[in-house]
């Protein structure tokens, strides 16, 4: 049979028939960090492929017996029992890809409800960039009923950033949904390939600074209550498990999957700043910054990319070329390293520490409490007042300033001058 791999791209030839788990097993492939398509559909660890056929294995990460059977359950009460397309250990369960969508919708109802997230008066807007989490999170919340839009930055990551922005486009109008498009180079001058020419900060510190930045901008330009990321479970564990093996008790005391309108947020990216991510409301027509949720923090990255498939979104597979500097990977890695003998580690670990360890033993700075906020003087979103008297500047507008200086002095930058 023909294998194809996605996410590195790879072809094997491999002699069939075998069941799915065999031939992963031969591929020293960890099957918690894949989807099996055979025939245009997903199937699980027991489905027999035959020698001709034709296979993609797709690696998700951003970075039984006989054939499973569904555990849905019918409206009736009654198991359902149709040919299961995916199986997900840490639950236990097999889905039909009707019962999958429920599966998907009813953790999302659980994290919105346990957590306050959203209501139905509120309007959302979700940070999307083209990848399976933000334009399953999008469709999962239009189909729930929500009033939400999308918005996309342009990063100027070459073709991966055109493919980024076309597959958000063509979401939106598949959906008749409205998606905000702003550019980093257009709007701000410089793109997120300048900073690699930075030595003082990591590209992906810059692109995450910028990337709350615009957000939080456009969420306060437009009058959004909610602003959605597609944050999964996932991500979260990994990022609690960077932030203790560091120790970084600040961003541990932040770490949470629902922050309330007004307050500092948590660092939700590879490298935090505060650009822009604090604020106060300082009466007048300035609102303070929305709500920022993460309603997909029960789902794994395996349960979004099978969302899309299922739901037939054309999400962009690739990674972002830059990504090979994004320490999160390592730790995704290492956790799933554990989770493929312990099914429900991953959850327990990040479910314990925000149901129990974060309020006890990583309890809000009081700096962050403390913090009074004031208009940037360049941009006017809100920052910390500097304690030394001197006018505040937001973490973006520093950055930005930096990462201009980069751009006169770039690639060219002599021709520019003498001509
Ligand atoms: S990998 Fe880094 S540079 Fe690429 S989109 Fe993510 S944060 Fe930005
Ligand atoms: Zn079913
Ligand atoms: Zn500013």
């Amino acid at each position: 049979m023909k294998v194809t791999r996605r996410n590195p791209d790879q072809t094997h030839e491999v002699t069939g028939p075998k069941p799915v788990g065999e031939l992963l097993a031969e591929l020293e492939i960890n099957p918690e960090t894949v989807l099996v398509i055979h025939g245009g559909t997903l199937v699980t660890r027991d489905h027999v492929l035959p020698h001709e056929a034709e296979v993609e294995i797709r690696s998700v990460i951003s970075g039984g017996a006989g054939p499973a059977r569904c555990h849905g359950t019918r409206e009736d009460g009654s198991r359902c029992r149709e040919t299961a397309v995916i199986e997900i250990a840490w639950h236990n369960s097999a889905f039909c890809a009707a019962c999958f969508v429920e599966h998907v919708r009813a953790q999302v109802r659980k994290a919105i409800d346990g957590h306050d997230m959203v209501s139905y008066d509120d309007t959302i807007v979700v940070a999307v960039s083209g990848g399976k989490d933000s334009l399953a999170l999008w469709d999962v919340l239009l189909d729930m009923g929500y009033r939400v839009d999308g918005f996309y930055l342009g990063l100027g990551i070459g073709a991966y950033s055109d493919r980024s922005r076309a597959a958000c486009e063509a979401f939106a109008a598949a959906r008749g949904a409205t998606l905000h498009v702003r550019d980093l180079a257009a709007d701000f001058g410089f793109d997120v390939p300048t900073a690699s020419r930075d030595d003082g900060r990591a590209t992906c510190g810059v692109c995450g600074l910028s990337k709350r930045y615009a957000f939080n901008r456009v969420a306060l330009e437009e009058g959004y209550d909610v602003m959605a990321t597609g944050h999964n479970l996932d991500d979260e564990a990994s990022q609690l498990l960077g932030n203790l093996l560091r120790w970084q008790t600040a961003f541990l005391s932040r770490q949470d999957v629902a922050l309330p309108a007004s307050q500092p947020a948590g660092n939700d990216a590879p490298t935090a700043g505060d650009g822009g991510d604090h604020s106060q409301d300082r009466g007048g027509s300035r609102r303070g910054l929305a709500k920022k949720v993460k309603p997909f923090y029960r789902l794994g990255e395996r349960e979004t990319a099978a969302y899309c498939l299922i739901k037939g979104i054309d999400y962009i597979v690739e990674e972002c070329p830059l990504v090979a500097g994004n320490t999160v990977l390592r730790y995704k890695d290492a956790l799933n390293g554990i989770e493929a003998h312990s099914p429900g580690t991953k959850a327990q670990f990040l479910f314990g520490f925000l149901d129990r360890a974060r309020d006890a033993h990583f309890p809000a700075e009081a700096s962050d409490a403390g913090a009074e906020l004031v208009g940037c003087g360049e941009c006017d979103m809100p920052t910390p007042r500097p304690s030394d008297g001197r006018p505040a500047v937001c973490a973006f507008c520093r950055t930005r300033r930096r990462m201009l200086r980069l751009v006169d002095d770039g690639p060219g930058a002599a021709g520019r001058r003498s001509a």
